[in-house]
């Protein structure tokens, strides 16, 4: 027997248009950098989301599934393609603008883009790839920028808004199947070539309604959220989904995500959430202690993409900044965990632990922990396994071009069609998630497993590190041992044997996992998406680049 209920497809075009009738009053604002910010209602963004779509198709050629690529920071015009592709039935598909040249290329070529809309200031890092972007028939240029290096390629180039000035701000917008492709964004590939996610209308719609849970984000449009994470890194998180759905005012600060216009912004404009990578945050709270400013506004932080330091969550306590740690990946839409304490624990000692963990699954993600041997694994807190996950909104298989079968790697997919995320963790009895490692970051010394994340926290603890990694490194009597690289505060003393001591203090860290080999380092290499890059420090060691001691 089925259900008597109306069978809605739950589209992005659905969220286009209610963000816009019902939320039209809410602004999206983008930091300019010195001149006045620009800002547009959801009104506007809306309609010109529908010229964007006019132009596409009429002046374009857009049609079908054709794939749309953008080139862009976070701004409201990147804001409109993230709305005007999906409706019209096409895909859009973010470019990571950090990534090296030869795999950008490769991505376009291996997406078949047709159009790529470009921000005037990413141009220089366009033009040269774009000989070898043998599918782009259209480049459309959105702002300021010199366009000369474009000439003579194989594309047409267009101005953006130029294209959608006398475009019609209606669209008889597609009917969609929920399951068509809406959206793609490709892993950022530190193995093998990228993957390419494809995100379902459904999947977003659904990911969006978690987003704005209460036990998520839970914002009204009375908030306004600055959205550091790039548009390019996972949908922005979902961010301008989930908060056109609900009205809540976006601040978007395109290029300038360097912590002293951040701290300038958060003054002028005074968003009351904010979501970005710790690296992020950690340059925020150098600049507000060098130069304090009025931040008080912001009282909601949003900490994922990589483990939040326990030091980091203090300070920003301190500073009345709220921060809620979230675990996801490109795969995972990304939302996968929130670090949301239950109710018996809020105002106790151990609130604190709990908003440490990666966080809580939502109804919708299922999660199983697997052992080295394939076994399953108890949610006690203790035993730590692969972290595999299930749910609508989770990636089954990375996309193979669109004639040939979608692949799943037996190394990222079961048998039975969970998503391995790589992540090595236990749960709690009640679904919190703690993450002790990436798969391949774990050290494993004599046999046991010692968790590189665990000895970077306890390390950037210490007032004198301002960051910590610590890899594994060959050692012949136990097969793997850490090496810690360290970098050091402006004008710290602190020697490695210091840092020994107070990692060995109340037994923070157990005697046999304590470094002996130490090395100062200028800055921790990152990659594309912020994320301490440890194949960076690890080929760094191999190659004896590193003055490492041992102590
Ligand atoms: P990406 O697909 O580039 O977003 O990377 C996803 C990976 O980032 C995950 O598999 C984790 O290894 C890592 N990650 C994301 N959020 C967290 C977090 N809160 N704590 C620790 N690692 C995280």
């Amino acid at each position: 027997m089925f259900s008597t209920m109306q069978d809605v497809p739950l589209t992005v075009t659905r969220i286009l248009n209610h963000g816009m009738r019902l939320h039209g009053s809410s602004h999206l604002t983008t930091w300019r950098g010195g001149g006045e910010p620009q800002r547009r209602s959801f009104a506007e963004v809306g309609c010109r989301a529908f010229q964007l779509a006019n132009a596409l198709r009429d002046e374009l050629g857009v049609q079908g599934a054709d794939r749309v690529a953008t080139l862009m920071w976070n701004n409201a015009e990147h804001v409109e393609a993230y709305f005007a592709i999906p409706a019209m039935g096409a895909v859009l598909h973010t470019l990571n603008l950090r990534l090296p040249a030869e795999q950008l290329a490769w991505i376009v070529n291996h997406a078949a883009d047709r159009v790529i809309i470009v921000d005037g200031s990413l141009i220089p890092l366009l033009a040269p790839l774009l000989p070898h972007l043998k599918t782009v028939e259209h480049v459309v240029v959105s702002g300021p920028g010199d366009r000369s290096p474009l000439e003579g390629a194989h594309a047409r180039v267009h101005d953006y808004e130029e294209l959608i000035a006398d475009c019609p701000t209606t669209f008889d917008w597609p009917e969609i199947d929920e399951r068509q492709a809406a959206a793609m964004c490709y892993t950022s590939g530190t193995t093998g070539d990228p993957k390419g996610v494809v995100y379902s209308h459904r999947s977003i719609y659904l990911h969006s309604m978690q987003v704005n849970m209460t036990q998520s984000m839970g914002l009204t449009d009375q908030d306004t959220t600055l959205i550091v994470v790039p548009q390019f890194h996972v949908n922005a998180w979902g961010l301008p989904h989930a908060l056109f759905m609900t009205g809540v005012n976006m601040l978007m600060p395109d290029r300038f995500l360097q912590p002293a216009p951040l701290a300038e912004m958060i003054e002028a404009e005074r968003p009351t959430h904010a979501a970005a990578v710790p690296t992020i945050w950690q340059g925020l709270l150098a600049e507000l202690t060098a130069k304090p400013r009025d931040v008080s506004s912001l009282t909601q932080v949003t900490i994922g993409g990589s483990a939040c330091p326990p030091a980091l969550m203090e300070a920003f306590d301190k500073l009345g900044m709220r921060v809620c740690h979230a675990w996801g990946m490109t795969e995972t839409s990304p939302l996968g965990t929130v670090s949301r304490p239950p109710a018996e624990v809020v105002g106790t000692e151990r609130e604190f632990a709990y908003r440490l963990t990666q966080g809580r699954f939502p109804a919708s993600v299922e999660a199983r922990l697997t052992g080295p041997g394939g076994e399953r694994l108890p949610w006690d807190g203790e035993s730590a396994g692969e972290l595999e996950v299930r749910g609508p909104w989770i990636a089954g298989a990375y996309y193979n071009g669109p004639d040939r079968e979608p692949l799943r790697p037996a190394d990222k997919f079961s048998e039975d069609g969970w998503l391995k995320t790589g992540d090595v963790g236990t749960i709690s009895a009640d679904g919190f998630l703690t993450l002790t490692d990436r798969a391949k970051d774990v050290i494993k010394s004599g046999g046991e497993w010692i968790s590189s994340v665990e000895l970077e926290n306890a390390l950037m603890s210490h007032p004198d590190v301002a960051e910590a990694a610590v890899v594994a490194v060959p050692d012949d009597k136990w097969g793997e041992r850490p090496l810690a690289t360290v970098v050091l505060k402006d004008g710290s003393t602190a020697d490695f044997e210091t840092l020994r001591t107070f990692l060995a203090a109340e037994g923070k860290i157990a005697k046999w996992q304590l470094p002996e080999r130490w090395t100062v380092i200028e800055s921790v290499p990152k990659t594309s998406v912020g994320k301490f890059d440890k194949k960076v420090l690890r080929r760094r060691y191999a190659d004896g680049d590193l003055d490492v001691t041992r102590l």
